[in-house]
């Protein structure tokens, strides 16, 4: 049975004992009353899993700190946990540190890690104390003389995996062959280069790829350092896998990293700061959706009787990631009213576009409006780029846990009171993220997930 409390800055966490499958849980929240139409879709949201993907990247990348990719979904539960937890965060923008500094975040567990920066925003980092920041170019250089003389600097280069699933090389990051020429012209502006980053593509699908990033970074770490720059961070930016069932791959890419670290730093870097930009990493798993079906057509012509469903969220909703190739979602069952073999069908979103398909030739039994599918692993880039189109606005999000992890995260997050969800509190998310961020880095223990 499902209980919960509620967090203090007023968020509802709901408590389900830890043999209930993801089914369960979704069906208990098809028919809460919270959501003001019942019709509509819904994300799920496992805190516990998050604390746990934290957990596993403290054991198996223990000298790398975590800085998340805020891009890859601002949700603010999340990013309230992260913060708990004692991670640090990657902005691109001055929107997102902003967001960042109002969970009371501290400016030094920020990098402003987008290569090319609109001026207003260099200089709003240098108001609110963000010192560190990417560049890989000479007018970047130029802007942040201007703007900002006193950053501190980490030069992006290129270290692509060629089979990533979205290649970041075609828009960032000098070819390493290129550093020393743009270093020194860092020199010749009076600038700091502290550091060298890299990303070798989002949803990577080669460990070594990290290995040769990191040879590569060393040998811009020898270009500096001839230079006169006294080089301490090394960011090794993101790419890791997110999606359930890719554990294994995480455990392959840690331990490259880990062994490349030592072998090509090593001894020599000893205060080395070493920090990761994880997006996907976190936020894929957290996240389910669950949706319903809205309308439905046969198409009679078809010899073997085929249905098209239309459901509430779509391409231009949750589903953008198809638009980037990012993934391919599939629609599993959570409430169907018939008995029927499964056929051939289509799935297409709610608006009235029609690049607005979710699903072509699926395998689904006879659906009725009303009835349920639900995704797994919408929590990456998803959320994040929908946009309003044809009046369709974002789910409503229910933040859960299992009753194994409920104290610990009650305890990191506080919570006003226990067995009854209300929904107002006295603290702000400033005050709670402050209270606990300043314990900082609590590590956790979370059995299972
Ligand atoms: N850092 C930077 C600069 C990025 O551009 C991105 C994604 O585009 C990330 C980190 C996060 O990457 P991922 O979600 O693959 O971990």
């Amino acid at each position: 049975m499902e209980s919960g409390c509620v967090l203090t800055d007023g968020t509802a966490l709901h408590v389900f004992p830890s043999r209930n499958s993801i089914e369960d849980i979704l069906h208990t929240k098809v028919n809460a009353t919270d959501r003001g139409d019942q019709e509509d879709p819904f994300y799920i949201v496992n805190l516990g899993r998050l604390a746990h993907l934290y957990n596993q990247w403290s054991d198996l990348l223990p000298s790398v700190i975590p800085f998340y990719a805020v891009k890859c979904n601002y949700d603010p539960v999340i990013l309230q946990t992260l913060a708990a937890l004692g991670a640090g965060f990657d902005c691109a923008s001055k929107q997102e540190i902003t967001t960042i500094l109002n969970l009371g975040v501290d400016p030094s567990r920020i990098i402003y890690a987008n290569p090319c920066k609109q001026k207003s925003h260099i200089r709003f980092a240098a108001e609110v104390g963000v010192d560190v920041m990417t560049f890989d170019n000479e007018v970047e250089l130029y802007k942040i003389k201007n703007c900002f003389p006193t950053a501190k600097l980490v030069i992006r280069i290129m270290a692509n995996d060629p089979t990533a699933t979205v290649k970041l090389g075609t828009k960032f990051g000098v070819e390493s062959g290129h550093a020393p020429h743009l270093l020194s012209v860092a020199k010749s502006f009076g600038l700091d280069v502290v550091g060298v980053s890299f990303h070798v593509g989002s949803g990577a699908q080669s460990s070594s790829a990290y290995a040769n990033a990191l040879a590569l970074a060393k040998e811009v770490f020898v270009n500096a350092e001839k230079l006169g720059f006294t080089m301490k961070l090394l960011d090794i930016g993101g790419g890791f896998p997110g999606a359930t069932g890719t554990e294994s791959f995480f455990q392959e890419i840690a331990s490259t990293v880990m062994s490349s670290l030592e072998a090509t730093f090593g001894s020599q870097y000893k205060d080395l700061k070493v920090i990761g930009e994880p997006g996907r990493y976190f936020a894929c798993s957290t996240h389910v959706l669950a949706v319903s079906v809205i309308s439905k057509r046969c198409i009679s012509s078809h010899p073997n009787k085929e249905f098209m469903y239309y459901i509430n969220d779509g391409i231009y909703g949750s589903f953008n990631c198809l638009l980037h190739g990012h993934v391919k979602p599939t629609p599993k069952i959570l409430q169907c009213s018939t008995n029927s073999v499964a056929t051939s069908s289509i799935v297409w979103g709610p608006t009235c576009d029609s690049i607005d398909k979710v699903n072509t030739a699926f395998l689904l039994p006879e659906l009725n409006v009303g009835d349920w599918l639900y995704y797994e692993d919408m929590g990456a880039y998803t959320i994040c780029a929908q946009s309003p189109f044809n009046g369709f606005s974002r789910p409503m999000a229910y933040y859960y846990c299992t009753d194994k992890e409920s104290n610990m995260l009650r305890s990191l997050l506080g919570s006003s009171s226990t067995e009854e969800l209300i929904t107002q509190s006295s603290l702000s998310c400033q005050q709670l993220v402050q209270e606990h961020v300043n314990t900082n880095c609590l590590k956790m223990e979370v059995d299972c997930c």
